[in-house]
């Protein structure tokens, strides 16, 4: 992957220069990142966080965050806290700047009563099922509701006693009166208001009994905060002549623009909360900050970085078409990231112990190495070297050709930052099953070969006496299917991954581990990228969630089929 950095501009920037030039919005430039505070944010949020807040940071405006909370019902106050959480973590700030729907109730009852005054809504009995007899069909218009005619005063009235709490849900809802012959569906009396009995808001408890729609709230909101862009995905592009129908006939001096962008999808993953809602509610994964999640709360236990994930929304870019972005770009983010600033660290996932003969028992030496091959800032550490040791099991073999630069029966291999050591004898248990090697190592080889002997392979290391035992996690995609979304009508539940994670029980670090805190990433040398989890600690060993493999092993998978 390259490293060029995409420029920053994209269709959107050029709108927002254009107004600029022209003074419109009087050379303002507000935004607002608005979720629904019914579940985790995703990667696909992301996106959308580093635009909005981009925006603000680039043409020196300001961006809000508001909760789009008009749907009491599948929201709670846990993913409020969570999204503020994300947005912080990710590196954005919206000061002061905290708004909620809700905050809006009152203004927005208002403008439903002027509407209702001017003629433009109207409280309608249909049903649910007559509504959608009623609203016709893509190639057939609508058909006015009974109610459609209902007299000002008639509509104020029971439109006051919907809020009163005397109608049960669904018995009314109020409409705008728009046109039921629009081909633009949106636009066929759309219902602004309905009644939801019995639930709890999270911000206004049970004030109220009639809950406003998202396509009325949304450029109300975006008005009274003086929004000037507002910036959304392609799903609400027919939906942008009710926004702007919305503002047209109520009594407001602001009228920001919608615009529209494509979503951001990423292979072998789903973004939707729904989903990632089902995965948790189900126990397919182990909650929302599973490390497989695509989730800010599961990337960040994982170990990835909010510069990471910033970068890589600046290189996916932003455009209007649709767009299916590999797995194997963000992970090409943090890997690049973690190079530059991950100190590196020894640790054995699959120990095979081996005795230096020659060391005598309890002769430890302190080796001094450094943290990073390209980085002297990052100082050096201490790693001990003593008669028991454990190498990885797929770094021996008892016979194998040239191309093998490991450990074979007879042969040598060099201990990265320590010495040369020859494999003298195999110890095999019943099974035939190689559980021991008896190896020398050789004094005159510390940090170079002798003269005369080029030794080619090097291979990490865990002194037995100082380890500290590890459990580490690998994990792999969540689903073996690249769309799981869209997928020939398979549901995407079918297509998770059996082999999304494995957890080796039996690893062992370098003694400077057992230092490591919730959060702190390596590079354990040779085997990839690492973060010690912050949820699993157990008290007799550190839990290490794989981050990222060193190199990308993607293409090689999916070559083969996978
Ligand atoms: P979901 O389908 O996951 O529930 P949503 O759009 O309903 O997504 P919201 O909480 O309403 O979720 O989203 C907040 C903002 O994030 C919206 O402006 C939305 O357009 C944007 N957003 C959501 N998903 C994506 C995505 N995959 N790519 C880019 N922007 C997204
Ligand atoms: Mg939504």
């Amino acid at each position: 992957m390259s490293h060029q950095t995409e420029a920053p501009s994209n269709f959107i920037h050029k709108i927002i220069e254009a107004d600029i030039a022209s003074g419109k919005h009087g050379g303002r430039v507000a935004t607002r990142f608005p979720p629904e505070p019914n579940g985790y944010l995703h990667i696909g949020h992301a996106k959308s966080i580093c635009l909005n807040f981009g925006l603000a940071v680039d043409f020196n405006g300001r961006c809000n965050l508001r909760f789009d909370d008009t749907n009491p019902h599948k929201e709670n106050i846990e993913y409020v806290e969570a999204i503020q959480q994300d947005v912080r973590w990710l590196g954005f700030d919206w000061d002061d700047r905290l708004y909620y729907a809700s905050d809006y109730f009152e203004q927005l009852y208002l403008y439903a009563v002027e509407l209702i005054n001017k003629g433009r809504a109207y409280v309608c009995d249909l049903d649910a099922e007559q509504v959608r007899d009623y609203r016709g069909t893509l190639t057939e218009p609508g058909r006015n509701s009974p109610y459609r005619e209902r007299s000002v005063a008639e509509n104020l009235e029971l439109f006051a006693r919907m809020r009163a709490g005397e109608f049960p849900d669904g018995a009314k809802v109020l409409r705008a009166k728009i046109d039921m012959a629009s081909p633009n569906m949106n636009l066929r009396d759309p219902a602004l208001y309905r009644i939801r009995h019995g639930v709890i808001h999270h911000q206004t408890g049970e004030a109220w009994c009639i809950y406003p729609l998202y396509d009325y709230t949304h450029p109300i909101s975006d008005a009274l905060e003086g929004i000037t862009h507002s910036i959304c995905t392609l799903e609400f592009e027919d939906h942008r002549p009710l926004y702007d129908w919305v503002l047209d006939h109520i009594t407001i001096d602001c009228h920001p623009q919608q615009i529209e962008f494509s979503r951001l999808n990423l292979e072998h993953t789903v973004v939707s909360k729904r989903k990632l809602t089902q995965l948790v509610d189900d126990g397919h994964v182990e909650g929302w900050d599973d490390p497989r999640m695509p989730t800010l709360a599961g990337l960040r236990r994982r170990g990835y970085t909010p510069a990471a994930i910033r970068t890589f929304c600046e290189r996916i870019g932003v455009s209007r078409a649709d767009s299916l972005v590999e797995m194997a770009l963000l992970e090409n983010c943090i890997r690049e990231d973690l190079n530059d600033i991950a100190p590196r660290r020894m640790a054995v996932l699959k120990p095979l112990k081996v005795v230096i003969e020659n060391l005598a028992e309890g002769q430890v030496e302190e080796l001094e190495v450094p943290n990073h091959p390209q980085q002297p800032a990052l100082g050096t550490r201490r790693v001990p070297l003593s008669r028991v040791i454990y190498i990885d099991q797929d770094d021996f073999r008892e016979e194998a050709s040239k191309k093998f630069k490991r450990l074979v029966a007879g042969g040598e291999v060099r201990l990265r930052f320590a010495y040369v050591i020859r494999c003298d004898q195999v110890i095999k248990d019943a099974q035939g099953n190689v559980i021991e090697l008896r190896c020398s190592y050789d004094p005159a080889t510390l940090g170079a070969d002798p003269a005369g002997r080029k030794v080619k392979g090097v291979i990490h290391w865990v002194s037995a006496a100082h380890a500290v035992p590890l459990e580490v996690r690998l994990y792999d995609r969540l689903f073996t299917h690249k769309t799981p979304d869209n997928a020939g009508g398979r549901d995407y539940r079918e297509l998770l991954n059996p082999e999304s994670l494995r957890t080796l029980t039996q690893a062992v670090g370098e003694r400077s581990l057992a230092q490591a805190r919730a959060g702190d990433r390596f590079q354990f040398e040779r085997e990839g990228y690492f973060c010690l989890d912050g949820v699993l600690a157990a008290k007799d060993r550190q839990v290490f969630n794989r981050i990222v493999t060193l190199r990308d092993s993607w293409a090689k998978i999916e070559e083969q089929g996978g």
